[in-house]
């Protein structure tokens, strides 16, 4: 690890504004410093600052950025009213993991494409950018199929944030000049040409909280598909909302992981269910709507049959009321999946 200057804030307004990279749990920036893919010359530790307080704002919800992950499954507002939120996180690392690291700093959480992550590789256009993409000649079995570019396939790994995108989350920023709100669909950037710029985070601007708005009415489920059972990022995933009146679809939300360059919100496939029979035919039409512009490589051309299938067995479980949480980490209700079981719905 390569020598920084270390900072403690100890008010926001303080922290609002420091060059570098700002401190949470660590879990994410600690080892990628290590690995000198991140090289801060100033690190400022935020920990003690007064932004973990999870409480209720209007109709909705504001998270503050420091809270953990494990505090905001934990929590009864969003345990009651955000359940695709809360079942994304429990499906997300390990329980270890998620009592160290924070919402902040969950949804600036970098790619875990290998190329990215290892310097030995040169090119990476996402850590070097000119030097071109090893992962699309390479290997890109888990990376993205929408949303990527001729210069990057990275894969976005947030699990909250594709519930949090489902949500309609908006991020409060403090910046120097004062505060401004964004919604975190915008937030996330698609690569382009440009995969090293990957949100909309200015300089020395600090995520105060995360705003959830009421959630939307019926039931939301977030269903994870991955290599294995224990602790894994998503190969494929859906946060699915279905509001269900008279077996027809009056509002539906879709957004999924484990597949798109940002957390993925399709409003082909919400276009597809909405006013249409609740039934497994419209579920598949939604499917085929939301991977309609699917761009897979040869090594990853399986995420599109398996993305289908989890879209499809998410709404499903939407329509039915049940949870379709895929907990790692030993927390398994039984309808966690591994790769092979998705492949089978
Ligand atoms: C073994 C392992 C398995 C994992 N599995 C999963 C998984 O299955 N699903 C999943 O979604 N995630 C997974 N993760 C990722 C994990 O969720 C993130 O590492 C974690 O959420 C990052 O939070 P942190 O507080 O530790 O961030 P840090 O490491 O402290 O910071 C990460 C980045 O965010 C920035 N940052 C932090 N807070 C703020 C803020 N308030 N404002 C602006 N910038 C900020 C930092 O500067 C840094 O660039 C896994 C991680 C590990 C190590």
């Amino acid at each position: 690890m390569r020598p920084f200057a270390y900072v403690r804030a100890h008010e926001i307004g303080e922290a609002a504004g420091q060059p570098g990279k700002f401190l949470a749990g660590g879990t994410t920036l600690i080892d990628l410093m290590k690995l000198d893919v991140e090289r801060p010359a100033q690190v400022t530790d935020i920990t003690g600052l007064p932004l973990a307080d999870i409480a209720e704002q209007g109709d909705g919800v504001r998270i503050g950025a420091l809270a953990s992950m494990a505090q905001v499954a934990d929590h009864p507002l969003i345990a009651a009213r955000y359940p695709a939120l809360r079942n994304a996180l429990l499906a997300g690392a390990s329980q270890q993991i998620r009592n160290m690291a924070s919402m902040g700093g969950n949804v600036m959480q970098r790619t875990r494409c290998p190329y990215f992550r290892d310097t030995s590789f040169t090119a990476c256009n996402k850590r070097e950018p000119g030097s071109g993409c090893g992962a699309i000649a390479g290997n890109h079995r888990k990376q993205a199929i929408l949303g990527t570019s001729d210069a990057c396939v990275a894969l976005h790994p947030s699990d909250a944030s594709v519930a949090l995108v489902a949500y309609d989350a908006t991020l409060t920023l403090r910046g120097p000049d004062g505060e401004r709100e964004v919604s975190l669909q915008d937030f996330n950037l698609l690569p382009g040409q440009t995969p090293h710029l990957e949100h909309d985070l200015r300089e020395g601007e600090l995520i105060t909280a995360i705003n959830l708005p009421a959630p939307p009415a019926g039931n939301g489920v977030y269903l994870k598909v991955r290599d294995r059972e224990s602790y894994e990022f998503a190969l494929s995933s859906c946060a699915a909302m279905l509001d269900v009146q008279g077996g027809v679809i009056r509002a539906a939300r879709v957004a999924l992981g484990g597949v798109g360059t940002k957390p993925w919100r399709s409003p082909e496939a919400e276009a597809a269910l909405t006013g249409q029979p609740a039934t497994r035919e419209t579920f598949e039409a939604a499917a085929r709507a939301a991977l309609a512009g699917a761009t897979p490589l040869e090594q990853n051309v399986f995420k599109v049959p398996l993305t289908a299938k989890v879209i499809v067995r998410a709404l499903l479980a939407a329509l039915a009321g049940e949870p379709a949480d895929g907990h790692g980490d030993g927390q398994s209700t039984g309808q966690g999946q591994n790769a092979d079981q998705g492949g089978t719905a």
